[in-house]
């Protein structure tokens, strides 16, 4: 783990803009050290991973899910999870309520985009979260809160690439902002911006940067 570097980004971030530890792959003996640091917010992108540990972690700990989540896994996160940045289809956003319901709470969510030029990244577009917004039954869903958007830039050295589809997000928070959420302040969060693109996130406005490997080293995904 990388103590130095994460004094660094934290001495740098601009008021307002929070800072997510990604802690997926890492122990939690490594979770456990910068919590004593004084870091909170932590980030995983595996229900189970994250519910153990929760389990064995501090509780005051602020667990945000930041990845691809199958409906079947929401039951491991629900009770505790403090947001979830990953909201890519209506049917989960509808589960992610149920569960909700189910646990008697309110589940703060962030709607994800696709904003890359990839294939493999999950979101929505516009379009379909128009029609999510539009829908009556979008308004009857009362235990989740919308708190704003997320999104990934394509994984590039090119980075007025990586600075439009930023800008492109925050195009996208702001239109949503104006015809939906105009009455909402919870309606606040742009989620973007990672170890290798996190300078050019906060330029462009994020307000939660999701940074791994600069801080705990690069993952072992063979583990
Ligand atoms: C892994 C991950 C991150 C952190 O990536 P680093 O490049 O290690 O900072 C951020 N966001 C999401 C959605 C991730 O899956």
């Amino acid at each position: 783990m990388n103590i130095e570097k994460y004094d660094e980004i934290r001495a740098s971030l601009p008021a307002g803009v929070r800072l997510v530890a990604v802690s997926k792959f890492k122990p939690a003996e490594d979770i456990a050290a910068l919590y004593q640091h004084g870091q909170r917010v932590f980030g995983e992108n595996h229900a189970q991973e994250m519910k153990a540990k929760h389990e064995v972690l501090p509780q005051d700990i602020e667990w945000h899910f930041i990845g691809h989540l199958q409906t079947n896994k929401i039951k491991y996160i629900a009770p505790y999870v403090a947001m979830i940045h990953s909201i890519d289809s209506f049917p989960l956003l509808k589960e992610v309520n149920k569960y909700a319901v189910k646990n008697g709470r309110t589940i703060p969510c962030l709607l994800q985009f696709h904003i890359a030029d990839e294939e493999t990244k999950f979101g929505f577009t516009l379009e379909e979260c128009e029609d999510m917004l539009q829908s009556a039954e979008f308004q009857e869903l009362k235990n989740v809160e919308i708190d704003g958007v997320m999104g990934m830039a394509t994984f590039t050295d090119d980075q007025a690439q990586v600075r439009r589809e930023f800008h492109h997000l925050r195009r996208i928070f702001e239109e949503l902002k104006t015809r939906y959420f105009s009455q909402n302040p919870d309606f606040k969060e742009l989620s973007m911006g990672m170890t290798e693109d996190y300078p050019i996130a906060i330029s462009e406005g994020s307000t939660l940067i999701r940074i791994g490997s600069a801080i705990f080293g690069p993952r072992n995904y063979s583990v």
